[in-house]
């Protein structure tokens, strides 16, 4: 796998006009080292991937419903999104999480439908700023592994985003020392879960910026970003993807 990971979530935003800002994110020289991922509004996904391909970016979705079809009105399947395009997947987002209540039961059908269509499932766990206060960020955090993760799944086609809910787009950076401590915490969970030696990607999301990016990457068990805001202008976007630390020979 390469060793970074660097996914943009472009959330609700997005018209044919922003195509032109993952053009210029795909025109810069990404390192060996480094995997860079697009998730624009899924009606975008066909015009994007018509427009990179053949470039190093890949693309993504935001979410996708835990059935392949059916009578499921304004949804989208996780087939629909392989074949427009997408090779990953968001699941629990703490935004769909908190605005449509979805709960660790429907996050893992998420994640076997996303598996089913051949995407890699992104999932998010995270804390609220209260559960951290009161000491129960690893518990927390712990149980959404663990309750949306299938037991009879494997590690292939999967990254963690660890999102404290409180960093999420308010500037806030969880420290050097909370991000360290929490992907520790999932490294030990996902090798409980999968067996030691499993190399799951743990991404950091939170207000991860280009002034931010170089020392979150740093950080022990960090194996690259989920970006929200910045990721919307590739100016934004390509300072944290330059801040990968540079592959050791
Ligand atoms: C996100 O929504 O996944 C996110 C990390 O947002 P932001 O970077 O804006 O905090």
């Amino acid at each position: 796998m390469a060793e970074y990971l660097i996914a943009g979530n472009w959330k609700m935003n997005g018209l044919r006009a922003e195509l032109a800002e993952a053009e210029r994110t795909a025109a810069e020289e990404i390192a060996d080292n480094c995997r860079v991922l697009i998730c624009p509004p899924a009606v975008l996904l066909p015009q994007m991937t018509a427009l990179l391909d053949g470039s190093m970016v890949r693309l993504g979705a935001q979410d996708c419903h835990p059935e392949d079809s059916g009578a499921f009105t304004g949804d989208i399947s996780a087939p629909m999104l392989a074949e427009s395009g997408a090779s990953y997947v968001i699941v629990g987002h703490s935004e769909r999480r908190l605005s449509y209540r979805e709960s660790n039961n429907l996050v893992r059908r998420k994640m076997q439908a996303a598996w089913r269509a051949g995407l890699t499932a992104i999932l998010c766990v995270g804390e609220t700023e209260t559960e951290r206060n009161s000491g129960h960020a690893h518990a927390v955090v712990g149980q959404q592994f663990a309750e949306c993760t299938p037991e009879d799944s494997t590690a292939d086609k999967l990254v963690i985003a660890y999102e404290p809910v409180w960093a999420i787009g308010t500037g806030r950076s969880a420290s050097g020392e909370e991000i360290a401590d929490m992907h520790g915490f999932l490294r030990e969970e996902a090798s409980r879960h999968f067996g030691p030696g499993q190399e799951i990607p743990i991404l950091y999301g939170g207000s991860v910026k280009g002034d931010n990016a170089a020392e979150i990457f740093s950080i022990a068990d960090v194996n690259g970003a989920l970006v929200g805001g910045a990721s919307l202008r590739a100016a934004d976007f390509i300072r944290i993807i330059r801040s990968v630390p540079v592959a050791q020979a």
